[in-house]
């Protein structure tokens, strides 16, 4: 076989091309940031580690396990996060923990949830929301928290990606949980791991070591008859197989006498893009857990990590850290720079009472232009059509943006692994079928 190449340089990526290896198949990752990673990188500032918004391990997979865990010490903890809402912390999941909030909250919850229109017809997420907790709690908490999270209405998602991410608890389940504080952790894990050192891109170094990769490399065209891909540094390279990572509504804007049709089914994949707030505190520890979740919508960050919980080696001795999530999209755009939203989220922060500006050591902003793929009703077929599309040009593709599909860390490497399997035996061409 020829030169093979992977495109992009995430986990994903990483093990397709480690994959490639223990097949005795040399491959080259290409990767246009000048570190490896993608979104499970982490960065260092003053001393602080932290990593490209809140990620923990959590796949049961062997083979997950085996690349990710084996060589790689690990702190083991439990999934317990708190939700912000309106001065209260509340438990999460908060439908089962209601006992946190005042007591006409509770009763409008409890009410909206008796009162709920079972036998509803769910042709969406909001439907789907009232269907399972009813109005009030619906009103207050996922869809408030949609809004911040995915920046649109939970009206403009569908719903097959719900499955076992949202609980839904019986009507027992939330009346205990609005009278005592002793309700079992419902979260779909049991427990969550992070790397003892390095954050959690920690986790990928031991099979990123076995690649060869070549960095600051943005593929900017790429043609599929001549098998042959152009950098941004104008470097050219001829390959014989190629998989690609990187979103696949990029790569066909890269290529030549991509039809209409293709055109127009990649410009129908929505993904919401994601600010990180890092911020470095000369404090112990300010976060009441691990993470938690802000549903005020005038607050703007959605949610926010504690770097130091996850491991104490994230921040320098008698330290702690948080970084705060804001996420946009082209539904719901960036009014402010990243500098005023640094500001904003400091000070809203410190409104909400977890730190003072005396403790503040360094703050650091910046963004991820792909974060979450957003399920909104055309996204099965237009993203089927562009696969196929780019199969039918003999390119493999894996990941969460190059699959488009709301993959976990562990999913996104057996995806990776998927391709370089496929590229062995040579089965990657498909029929147009949509
Ligand atoms: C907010 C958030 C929280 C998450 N939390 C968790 C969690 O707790 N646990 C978990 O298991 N998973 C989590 N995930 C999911 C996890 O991050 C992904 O599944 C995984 O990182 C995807 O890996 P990937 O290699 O498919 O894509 P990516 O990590 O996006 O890698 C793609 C790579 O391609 C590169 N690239 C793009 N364009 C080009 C180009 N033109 N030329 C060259 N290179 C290019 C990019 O720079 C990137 O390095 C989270 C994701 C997000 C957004």
């Amino acid at each position: 076989m020829g030169k093979i190449v992977v495109l992009g340089a995430g986990c994903a990526g990483l093990a397709a091309a480690y994959e490639l290896k223990q097949k005795n198949l040399d491959a080259v990752v290409y990767e246009k940031n000048a570190e490896y990673g993608g979104l499970c990188r982490s960065f260092m500032i003053d001393g602080f580690t932290f990593d490209t918004f809140a990620h923990v391990n959590f796949s049961k997979d062997p083979y997950v396990i085996s690349m990710l865990e084996e060589k790689t010490d690990y702190f083991i903890h439990k999934p317990e996060a708190v939700n912000y809402y309106h001065g209260h912390w509340v438990r999460n999941p908060a439908q089962n923990n209601l006992v946190d909030l005042p007591v006409e909250e509770r009763i409008s919850v409890i009410e909206g949830f008796v009162n709920r229109e079972i036998d509803r017809q769910v042709h969406n997420y909001d439907e789907w929301l009232r269907l399972q907790y009813g109005d009030y709690f619906t009103d207050h908490f996922p869809a408030a928290y949609t809004k911040k999270y995915w920046t649109v209405e939970p009206k403009e998602l569908e719903t097959r990606w719900v499955e076992g991410r949202m609980y839904q608890p019986t009507l027992k389940e939330v009346l205990r949980g609005s009278m005592t504080k002793e309700t079992p952790n419902v979260h779909y894990t049991k427990e969550i791991h992070y790397p003892k050192k390095g954050g959690y891109g920690a986790f990928l170094k031991p099979f990123a070591d076995k690649v060869e990769i070549c960095l600051n490399k943005k593929v900017i065209y790429l043609n599929s008859l001549d098998k042959v891909i152009r950098f941004a540094d104008g470097e050219e390279v001829y390959y014989d197989k190629v998989i690609s990572t990187i979103p696949m509504t990029e790569l066909v804007t890269y290529m030549e006498n991509v039809p209409e049709e293709i055109k127009k089914s990649a410009d129908d994949l929505e993904y919401t893009s994601g600010v990180m707030i890092s911020i470095g505190l000369n404090c112990d520890n300010v976060s009441p857990e691990l993470w938690f979740y802000i549903y005020d919508e005038e607050i703007c960050p959605a949610r926010v990590y504690a770097p130091n919980i996850k491991s104490p080696a994230n921040v320098p001795a008698g330290c702690c850290a948080l970084q705060a999530e804001v996420y946009f999209s082209k539904r719901k755009p960036l009014t402010k720079s990243m500098e005023e939203i640094k500001e904003e989220t400091v000070r809203q922060l410190i409104n909400m009472g977890i730190f003072s500006s005396e403790n503040i050591q360094v703050v650091d902003v910046r963004m991820e232009k792909y974060a979450n793929i957003m399920f909104t009703p055309k996204i099965y077929q237009a993203r089927e059509r562009v696969r196929i599309f780019l199969e039918n040009q003999g390119i493999v593709c894996a990941g969460r943006f190059g699959e488009w599909d709301y993959l976990w860390t562990g999913q996104s490497i057996v995806s990776g692994k998927k391709a370089a399997e496929r590229v062995e035996i040579g089965e990657y061409f498909r029929e147009e079928n949509v």
